[in-house]
This record gives C-alpha cells, structure tokens and sequence, in this order.
C-alpha cells in the first residue's frame, strides 16, 4: 500500500499553485513559502485604542494566495499561510485567536471559514464560540465607509460565557477601512472583554 501511495505521489504529486513545481506544504513549494516569508513587513493600526497588526503589503503572491483560499477553494493553501504567520507572530498561552465569523450561509456557500481555517494550523488554540455572525451583511467592498458602518450594525453577538479569560486575538484576513474590526471590538467591549488584540494578513488601505 506504501508502494502505491508513493507510486501515486509520483504521478500525480501536487504542484506549486504558483510555479507549478512539486509542491512541499499543501500547494506551495519550498521555495515559494520562502519568497513569501521574505514579504513580511508589519504594520501596527490602532481602532478603537485596539492595535492591530498587519503582516503583508496587498499584492503579488500574497493577494493571490488569499484569493485562492476564499473564493477558489484551495483550502490546502491555508497550512503554508498559517506557518508564516505563527513565524512572525510571537503567540503563548495567554491568547486564544478568535477567527472573524462568517454567517452560516455564507459559510455553507464557501464551504469553510478562511479564517477560522488558517488559525487552526497556527498551533495556537482557536475559538469561534465566543462570537457569532447573526446577520448576513452584504459584501463590503462596493460600500462606502459610512455604509459599512450600517452594514456591521448588529452583526455580531457575543456569547460572554463562552469567555476563557485570555487575551483574544482576532484574525482576519484583509483590513480595509477597519469597519468589521470596530464592529467586533465594540461588542465584546460591551460583554466587558477588553483585553484584545487583531491580526490581518494585510491593510489594504494606508
Ligand atoms: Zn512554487
């Protein structure tokens, strides 16, 4: 069975979703992930007094490595992503990482939470029990500041019993004008959690 399993491997190995040669971490090669790696710039933005950190410009491999894993489906590209992050990102016992939640329609639509998806390869312990989406909001991106704004109202509820009393990371995978942020940190603010941090592949607004 091993045979076969290797015999299989050779024919059919995964290639580099970028340079189509073998690829070593799901869809991504050795070499990739390290050109990937090297992109790592850090920028720190503060909402609501909350920083939140930014790891990424938005463009080249790294805009294409995000799309392939919210809108085609290459849920493997995750892993790769989730090894430069927890790299750069000095994560302990005291946090817990809290995905930003997707509506279950939305999610049953895409299949899985890009989010929630890349911090759980990140070795970290995720929860996605504290906070809900109980609102299907309209995508973001057409929709001007102000409107966002009315969008997020009242999109997130908080379960405080679901609390451990750590300090929350909340992940997300691009932060434009900071609306979805302000919306979350606001709500659990009002369930008295204020002891909160984000992290953002990448601002795409300076
Ligand atoms: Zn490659």
């Amino acid at each position: 069975m091993q045979f076969l399993n290797n015999l299989l491997d050779y024919f059919f190995y995964k290639s580099c979703y970028f340079c189509r040669r073998k690829a070593e971490y799901g869809l991504m090669c050795n070499e990739c992930l390290e050109k990937i790696k090297s992109k790592v710039s850090g920028k720190t933005k503060y909402l609501e007094g909350i920083p939140i950190y930014g790891y990424f410009s938005y463009e080249g491999e790294i805009q294409k490595l995000i799309r392939a894993i919210k809108y085609h489906n290459k849920k493997e590209l995750a892993l790769p992503l989730a090894k430069i992050l927890a790299g750069a990102i000095k994560f302990n016992d005291e946090f817990e990482i809290v995905p930003v939640p997707l509506h279950e329609q939305r999610q049953k639509h895409r299949k899985y939470n890009h989010a929630e998806l890349i911090a759980s390869h990140m070795g970290v312990s995720v929860n996605t029990n504290l906070i809900k989406r109980i609102k299907n909001t309209r995508a973001q991106y057409k929709l001007s500041q102000k409107e966002r704004k009315e969008n997020l109202a009242g999109a997130f509820r908080v379960f405080p019993g679901e609390y451990p009393g750590k300090k929350i990371v909340l992940l997300d995978d691009i932060c434009t004008t900071g609306a979805t942020m302000r919306e979350l940190i606001s709500e659990l603010g009002k369930n008295g959690i204020n002891d909160i941090a984000g992290v953002v592949m990448c601002f795409t607004r300076d």
